[in-house]
Formats: C-alpha cells, sequence, structure tokens
C-alpha cells in the first residue's frame, strides 16, 4: 500500500506539462545522462525544486561535487522527500522521490559527505532551481 499522493496526475496531463526528458526522468524512472545537466555546475545559493510540481527538495547549501556527473546532495529540505527500495537492474538501490507528486528524482547512497554520509544522486532534469537573492 502506498499513500495517495497529494498531487495525482494522470500520464496524460504530465506528458502535456512537461518536456519529454522532463517526463523519462519523473514518471518513467529515467536516468539523464551523466554531465548533461547544466545543474551539475549550479553553485549560487538558492533552492532546487522539483521540475514536476514546483515544490522546493534542497536547498544550495546542502549540494557538493561528486564527481558522478549529476547534481548532489547530502540531504533533502525536511519531508520533501520519500524513498522507496529500488531493486531494477539487478541491483538494491534506494530510490527518491518527491513526497508531493510522487516524481522520481534519483537514487541516495551511503558513500556522501558529512553530516549524513548519504550522496542524494538526482537527476538535473527532475528538478528547477531558484536563484536567492
Ligand atoms: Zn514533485
Amino acid at each position: 500500500m502506498t499513500a495517495k499522493k497529494p498531487i495525482d496526475k494522470s500520464d496524460e496531463e504530465w506528458r502535456r506539462e512537461l518536456d519529454p526528458l522532463q517526463h523519462h526522468v519523473l514518471r518513467d524512472h529515467g536516468t539523464e545522462r551523466p554531465f548533461s545537466s547544466p545543474l551539475n555546475n549550479e553553485k549560487r545559493p538558492g533552492i532546487f525544486r522539483c521540475a514536476g510540481c514546483g515544490e522546493p527538495l534542497f536547498d544550495s547549501k546542502t549540494k557538493y561535487e561528486s564527481g558522478s556527473g549529476w547534481p548532489s546532495f547530502y540531504a533533502p529540505l525536511p519531508d520533501a522527500t520519500d524513498t522507496v527500495v529500488d531493486r531494477s537492474h539487478f541491483m538494491v538501490r534506494t530510490e527518491v522521490t518527491c513526497a508531493k507528486c510522487g516524481g522520481h528524482l534519483g537514487h541516495v547512497f551511503p558513500d556522501g559527505p558529512q553530516p549524513t554520509g548519504e550522496r542524494y544522486c538526482m537527476n538535473g532534469a527532475a528538478l528547477k532551481f531558484e536563484e536567492k537573492k
């Protein structure tokens, strides 16, 4: 049983609102090519929001350079994300989704920096950056 998300749209509605890469990542559990997102190099202070529903997910303070080719954070904003065990591709990984719309964001791995030791490996296509002035 999974709780019903506050935002529950049909696939047709999502396809109208998202571009093909955003839809592939958020709604089809896709992964963008490494080093392809302009958000990899985003270092300004601000908030990373869900590209699907606009919910604030990560503060730029928790972003760090992991070298993986995907935007990486050591912690999400409180209650912003959910995690699900993902057994696809013959691996056991922990999938990270947006708590509000259920969109797939990426995975979390236990090899991040302190203070959490976690690496939230996110698809830039699933995020929208808003600079804090
Ligand atoms: Zn969302």
